[in-house]
């Protein structure tokens, strides 16, 4: 249920209304909209009776919220979330490009595919610290030493970083060094890790498990944003289907359907989705075009002789080609801010 307040209500009228949700046992999460409060009633089990909260002073309406997901629905919160990392916007309507390795392999390499993708255009800087490998015996990741490569990358080039917490037991350590910390596909629904993610102050790459549906998806990053962290991304990076022509299949649709249940900004990450670099660039336009708000892409300098996923890693030359050419479909795309409804203007489903 979310409770509309009404335009001009006050401050005390907002309290009261929060501590007469509690005083049922529920919580009471105020969201502040740019022309009225509106406060959204969480922890109730079954449909919450809106004729009480309809007759307290400063109440315009209640509107009952039918999706399982609250906190990261449109029902809740009608405008986009716009995630700030310095300088950079995600969920603006502009198109977000983060690149780097699978892996950090080592500070020369860290370091020579940053100064590329950096040149090229990308905003932020990917690289795995601690990998989720399907196979014990593969490459796990340089782990701490990674996280220090890391920051040296970002003192070298200025770019913000992006690496996973592969589970909560590093994620001190990851958020100390990220500005955004991923969850990947395997640990989407890790509910220890998503709660941990919960209580940081970094933004959270939420990745879709490779089996996922979008409800189970946007419950996941409920999770976090129930946590009290609401900066959340989600990224699409293709799920499990009987082909074989490509790893996994990237599944588009999926962006237009969360734009339009979620504030929550979603971007496309098209080398795990099809694990090849010949589809790479293809599925970057394709995810541009569908309205993605950024594209997560492996770039490495010497792909042959890289420790995980160089099949499908961009040479830094495609990677150059891919932005220059991304940029102008970016801005044909772009995509405004979703106008402000207030609340009370958002859709009910029942
Ligand atoms: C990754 O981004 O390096 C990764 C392992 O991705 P995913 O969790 O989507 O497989
Ligand atoms: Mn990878």
């Amino acid at each position: 249920m979310l409770v509309v307040m009404r335009k001009g209500a006050t401050q005390d009228q907002i309290e009261h209304v929060v501590r007469a949700i509690e005083a049922r046992g529920y919580s009471a999460r105020p969201i502040p909209g740019g022309e009225r409060t509106a406060i959204g009633i969480l922890h109730n089990r079954g449909p919450v009776d809106p004729n009480w909260v309809q007759g307290l002073p400063g109440v315009k309406e209640a509107i009952p919220v039918t999706r399982p997901y609250k906190l990261v629905s449109r029902e809740f919160h009608p405008r986009d979330t716009v995630v700030a990392v310095d300088d950079v916007r995600i969920g603006n309507g502009s198109l977000v490009v983060i690149a780097g390795p699978c892996a950090v392999e080592s500070e020369e390499q860290a370091l020579t595919i940053a100064r590329h993708v950096k040149r090229a255009g990308a905003h932020l800087f990917r690289g795995g610290a601690f990998k989720p490998r399907t196979s014990p015996y593969a490459f796990q990741g340089l782990g701490e030493e990674a996280l220090k490569i890391l920051d040296r990358v970002r003192r070298e080039t200025g770019l913000p970083i992006v690496t996973e917490a592969l589970d909560h037991t590093v994620y001190d350590l990851v958020e100390e060094v990220a500005d955004i910390v991923q969850i990947g596909a395997r640990n989407m629904q890790n509910f220890s890790l998503l709660r941990r993610a919960g209580h940081s102050s970094k933004p959270v790459l939420l990745k879709r498990g490779m089996a996922a549906t979008l409800e189970e998806w946007l419950m996941a990053a409920e999770y976090i944003l129930e946590g009290g962290n609401p900066n959340v991304i989600l990224c699409e990076r293709g799920i499990r289907t009987f082909t074989d022509h490509s790893r996994n299949t990237l599944d588009l649709s999926a962006v237009p359907v969360v734009r339009k249940e979620s504030h929550l900004p979603i971007i496309v990450d098209p080398s795990h989705a099809c694990g090849r670099r010949d589809q790479v660039i293809p599925l970057s336009r394709a995810a541009v075009a569908v309205g993605a708000n950024g594209i997560m892409v492996e770039v490495h300098h010497r792909p042959e002789e890289a420790l995980s996923d160089g099949a499908q890693s961009l040479y830094p030359d495609q990677f150059r080609r891919l932005c220059e050419e991304i940029e102008p479909l970016a801005q044909l795309y772009a995509r405004a801010p979703e106008p402000e409804h207030g609340p009370a203007e958002a859709q009910a489903a029942g």
